[in-house]
């Protein structure tokens, strides 16, 4: 993502910070100053953040380590104010990977909410119990608190990421699932009406409650949704169209023979997989084969102009 600055590679994944980051810390900085925040509620403040943003870096790795089971590589993981990005090469094959590859992040919240659990079961609940502890007028710079408010959020997390909307995973689960039945744009189509109707009521919900971060999430979800549909819509396109459909259409160059790029594809394989080969290995050009001998070079600018013309035939 533009303007981001890479902190880490775990994995061989980029981890990736967005510049936004810096108006969350001046947010946040201005709000304890203004709110005559001690040292120590500053620190409290740092270390959640931090444990949180913790929980959100290791959900994406789940998505990420289970894509990768899946042979599916992850571009880069983003970290933005409002959660995580995990950017995959492409989406799984088959539904049932695509399936796992979504819930996958989620479990990872449910499972750091489980390793909480003891300490909130065997100290906070009893100390609670027998009044060792006052209950605190603010959980929220409380250590004591620390840890129950960290599961209280892994499980918010969770449950929130299960909604049925792009670009939440369960979007992406319920699109999954209807796949198996009816292909995936299909699938898509009919989960991005459902997304639309989730946002939708989340967008009227803000507003007649007046809560103004509903609408707004709402709204995200909103456009966010549309802009998955387009994408699939534009793979199956690629994947109906040939290497060899475009040698009439003049976009295979037949010049510089002499010097061909060092990857190529067979004429008969489609868009989907000449784009995928140019995408693993950051290539714009590819020689194109035809019973093992090359004809031309397929250039990615012009197969991108060609696909426009043609989704605009449609
Ligand atoms: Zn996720």
């Amino acid at each position: 993502m533009k303007g981001s600055l890479k902190i880490a590679n775990i994995f061989g994944i980029p981890v990736l910070l967005h510049w936004s980051f810096i108006l969350l810390f001046v947010f946040l900085l201005y709000y304890g100053c203004s709110e005559n925040y001690s040292l120590h509620e500053f620190l409290w403040w740092a270390a959640f953040g931090g444990a949180l943003f913790l929980s959100i870096l290791l959900h994406e790795f789940g998505h990420a380590l289970m894509a990768k089971r899946y042979g599916v590589k992850t571009k880069d993981i983003t970290l933005l104010p409002i959660g995580g990005m995990a950017r995959l090469n492409r989406l799984p094959d088959k539904p049932k990977h695509e399936l796992l590859v979504a819930v996958a992040g989620p479990l990872v919240n449910v499972g750091i909410a489980i390793l909480l659990v003891p300490h909130f079961w065997w100290i906070v609940k009893p100390a609670l119990a027998q009044h060792e502890i006052p209950a605190p007028e603010n959980i929220d710079n409380d250590f004591f608190f620390f840890l129950p408010l960290l599961l209280f959020l892994n499980l918010l997390l969770a449950v929130f990421n299960m909604l049925p909307a792009f670009p939440m995973d369960g979007g992406r689960m319920l699109r999954a699932l209807l796949s198996i039945k009816w292909g995936r744009l299909r699938a898509t189509k009919a989960a991005v009406f459902i997304g639309h109707f989730i946002a939708a009521a989340m967008v009227i919900f803000g507003i007649w409650r007046n809560q103004l971060s509903y609408t707004f999430i709402g709204a995200f979800i909103y456009f966010t949704a549309n802009r998955e549909y387009r994408w699939v819509k534009t793979e199956s396109l690629l994947k109906s169209i040939k290497v060899s459909d475009l040698i009439a259409s003049g976009i295979i160059i037949f010049e510089n023979i002499n010097s061909l790029p060092d990857l190529s594809i067979d004429a008969n394989d489609n868009l989907k997989k000449a784009n995928e080969i140019m995408q693993q290995h950051d290539r714009y050009e590819l020689a194109v084969h035809e019973n093992g001998v090359p004809i031309g070079v397929l250039e990615n600018e012009k197969m991108w102009d060609y696909i426009s013309e043609m989704e605009k035939e449609k």
